[in-house]
């Protein structure tokens, strides 16, 4: 399968996204938040760094937000990593979440780990459990993640091959759980170990994700019984209606259903929750977004400090987070977030 972009797709670019998103009378996000006083939504802080080293993946799953791919050549280069380091330095951020494509295909990859771990900030990896075994220079990241305590954070569709590989591609279930085996023998997912090892669960149609809790032993219980592996949380997340996703509810003839399921489950305990209000996202080329997926739809933070380069905290503290159509996304039933549900 090829990235949206390479297909030359429309909505390789994240204009004709929110063309759609804002084409349908739905209500406005934003008139959403005003009727429960939360307009503009403002950041609580800045706690987490989020860092998109890339597009480049070796993976190309149907639901892709990023829209990432072996055919995607973006990548952070080191510089950039260094003014990301800086920033990391200069103020109380506790945490680094590092995400892609796959970021460990970055030739930075483990120099920036070693860099943001000295430093004594918590690095957090979403690692696609396949790059691991993908290649012989991949195999060790078990042990480069253990000695640098990094948390290791994996999405699994399903505990079932049928269901995982209809999302990911034709035998990514069975690469995935022979990971998963790699970081347990580390000890990544066992208890007492101090080594964290989370998975994230998101729907594999256009229906909204069940209760976390009940997922979470569901997960449990069943890799544990059928193939011995095991793990610590299991973060639930919605999927959002932008790039691959928002293609496959379009082509599907599910969008307009799906948007309505969002909006109705509209919840504003969750709304104050969103991870935007103590997240920062850095795109691979060092621009500045409200998150992972406004990056995706080309909305770049409000006001001056829009670069790495140009990172103002003070500005960044009191800016208007930029919001649109998708956010319902992160709203509905009991939120989602990065760190699964949010209520
Ligand atoms: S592994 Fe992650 S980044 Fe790569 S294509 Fe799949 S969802 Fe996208
Ligand atoms: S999509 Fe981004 S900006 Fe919108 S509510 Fe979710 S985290 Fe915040």
């Amino acid at each position: 399968m090829k990235s949206l972009q390479r297909q030359g797709h429309v909505f390789a670019k994240g204009e004709a996204q929110l063309d759609v998103l804002n084409r349908d009378g739905f209500e406005p996000f934003v008139e959403k938040l005003q009727t429960i006083g939360l307009s503009p939504l403002t950041p609580t802080g800045v706690d987490i760094f989020q860092m998109n080293l890339g597009k480049m993946c070796n993976q190309t799953c149907k639901h892709c937000h990023v829209d990432a791919g072996p055919d995607r050549k973006e990548i952070m280069t080191k510089e950039t990593m260094q003014q990301c380091l800086d920033i990391l330095g200069a103020y109380d951020i506790p945490s680094l979440d590092l995400t892609g494509g796959a970021p460990e295909m970055n030739p930075h990859f483990r120099w920036l780990v070693e860099q943001a771990s000295g430093m004594g900030k918590h690095v957090m990896d979403r690692c696609n459990l396949t790059i691991i075994n993908a290649n012989k220079k991949y195999h060790d990241l078990p042990e480069f993640f253990a000695e640098h305590q990094v948390e290791v954070i994996s999405s699994l569709p399903h505990y079932t091959s049928l269901r995982t590989d209809r999302q990911r591609g034709d035998g990514v279930f069975d690469r995935s759980i022979d990971a998963m085996r790699r970081l347990n023998e580390v000890g990544y997912g066992i208890e007492g170990s101090g080594l964290q090892f989370n998975l994230v669960y998101n729907p594999t149609g256009a229906i909204l994700p069940g209760p976390q809790e009940s997922l979470e032993a569901d997960f449990k219980r069943e890799l544990k019984r059928k193939f011995g592996v095991e793990f610590n949380q299991l973060f639930v997340i919605t999927n959002m209606p932008i790039s691959r996703f928002l293609d496959y509810l379009i082509s599907s003839g599910n969008y307009e259903e799906y948007m309505q399921t969002l909006i109705e489950a509209f919840n504003p305990s969750a709304a104050s929750g969103v991870m935007c209000r103590n997240t920062l996202s850095i795109g691979w080329d060092g621009y500045l977004y409200d998150c992972d997926f406004n990056q995706m739809l080309d909305l770049k933070v409000a006001g001056k400090s829009q670069h790495i380069s140009d990172f103002d905290m003070k500005a960044l503290q009191s800016r208007a987070i930029v919001l649109n159509q998708h956010c319902y996304g992160c709203t509905a039933g009991l939120g989602s977030s990065c760190g699964g549900q949010t209520t």
